[in-house]
């Protein structure tokens, strides 16, 4: 069995985490986890990158959480991927699959609509799993689904301050026969409960975690 963090924030990428990629790497390697995907809030979310110089810069910024995380995953033996969470308006959208080079490619990200954004992702071969899809918080003013345009529906966010954020989750991937998913979204190493998937294989790519959740391979970590 192995087991794998799917939605984690850092400090350098993230306005509202404290933890280091490099600090939570460590973390996730003393709790028994064997990789981490790194998504940290994308531009148009709740970024850190707030100045930079031109769009390589920004994509640099942007890319030192997952960096550092690599880094330390690489020293100590966990296996550390590369993801973003993108935002629209209320939608958050982990994508996975994808890499910074992908980022320099694609300067005209924040530009496009989010359906062009979904449909480039999957034509480069990358997966969305809506993350927290019937969460209720200060800073999210609708609940928006986009059953057409995602892969998959995290039916388990450690922050949902209701489990009943979770439970709608679950019905509305029921409803449209979505694969599931689950994840920490971890933003501090005070955070004692962690989420995420288990998978009878390793995952060596993002390819090998997309293909466990599409066929409903993985076991989903729901602590306590
Ligand atoms: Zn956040
Ligand atoms: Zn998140």
């Amino acid at each position: 069995m192995f087991r794998y963090e799917t939605h984690m924030h850092t400090a350098e990428g993230s306005a509202c985490a404290s933890a280091t990629g490099w600090e939570q790497a460590k973390r996730y390697k003393e709790s028994g986890y064997d990789g981490i995907f790194v998504t940290d809030h994308f531009f148009n979310g709740n970024c850190a990158v707030r100045h930079f110089r031109d769009w390589e810069d920004r994509v640099a910024q942007f890319c030192l959480g997952y960096e550092h995380a690599k880094e330390e995953g690489d020293r100590i033996g966990l296996k550390v991927f590369f993801g973003f969470e993108y935002s629209y308006n209320g939608a958050d959208l982990l994508t996975y699959g994808l890499s910074k080079q992908w980022l320099l490619d694609n300067p005209d990200v924040l530009d496009i609509s989010v359906y062009e954004f979904c449909d480039r992702v999957h034509r480069d071969g990358g997966y969305i799993v809506h993350a927290h899809p019937f969460r209720e918080a200060n800073y999210l003013q609708e609940i928006r689904l986009l059953p057409m345009w995602t892969d998959a529906v995290e039916v388990h966010n450690c922050g949902n301050s209701d489990q009943a954020m979770n439970d709608r989750a679950l019905w509305y991937s029921e409803q449209y026969g979505l694969p599931v998913s689950a994840g920490t979204d971890n933003h501090h190493l005070s955070v004692k409960k962690l989420s995420g998937v288990i998978t009878e294989e390793p995952i060596e790519k993002p390819e090998d975690y997309f293909e466990a959740v599409k066929n409903r391979r993985v076991t989903l970590i729901i602590p306590e």
